[in-house]
């Protein structure tokens, strides 16, 4: 999810979301983990479970706290630090809600192929796979199980496959300019060209680490 997003809710709700953390105490310190597609889903989400949360923390004494949002194989994954059945039935409803809508635009969407990424017809991964060669097809689909989520984002940002390792996939973009290179514990790696290099764990941040002019989304 965009970093701007993301900030919304750390805002609106600055106790649940310990976006600053570490991420051995709160794997939310490494970005909500989905398309900015299931944003209107996670904000629903938050606002039915606020009434629920101040009962909890009222009756427990114990502050209330969201440790991981994440798209896993279309699922949204939404983990909290108390549960009750109230709480744990809305979770749900958002995870039903969230399998039926596109990640990357919030239009109805369906499950796509290897990776699972809940899309559109107009965002699906197949679709463009149609237009690549079987190969790149192969290839992509190999860097999606290394990459994951992060794999998805940077095809929206209309990146490529360019290689793919054991532990590593590699990615170049001519528009912007620049090479990522993914691997499967989550670290990624930014290359510009003018030499500037970023490196990060989480969410690939291309917001933060491209110019404005750089940027096309
Ligand atoms: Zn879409």
């Amino acid at each position: 999810m965009r970093k701007g997003l993301q900030e919304k809710f750390a805002r609106r709700w600055p106790g649940w979301f310990d976006l600053d953390g570490t991420p051995t105490t709160t794997w939310v310190a490494w970005g909500l983990e989905c398309g900015d597609g299931w944003f209107e889903i996670v904000w629903r989400l938050c606002s039915d479970l606020e009434p629920l949360v101040t009962e909890l923390e009222k009756e427990t004494g114990e502050r209330f706290e969201v440790l991981e949002v994440e798209e896993k194989l279309g699922t949204l994954r939404f983990h909290v630090s108390h549960h009750t059945d109230k709480i744990d039935e809305r979770i749900e409803g958002a995870g039903r809600e969230a399998s039926r809508t596109c990640t990357v635009c919030g239009k109805a969407g369906r499950r796509r192929g290897v990776s699972g990424r809940i899309a559109c017809d107009e965002h699906s991964v197949s679709a463009a796979d149609s237009q690549k060669s079987l190969a790149d097809g192969k290839l992509d689909s190999r860097a999606g199980q290394i990459g994951g989520a992060q794999h998805a984002l940077l095809l929206d940002y209309g990146f490529t496959v360019v290689k793919v390792g054991k532990d590593t996939a590699v990615y170049q973009s001519q528009r912007q300019g620049c090479q990522v290179t993914l691997d499967a514990t989550g670290h990624w790696y930014i290359k510009l060209e003018g030499q500037r290099e970023f490196r990060g764990i989480g969410v690939v941040d291309l917001e933060a680490a491209l110019s404005p002019d750089e940027r096309t989304l």
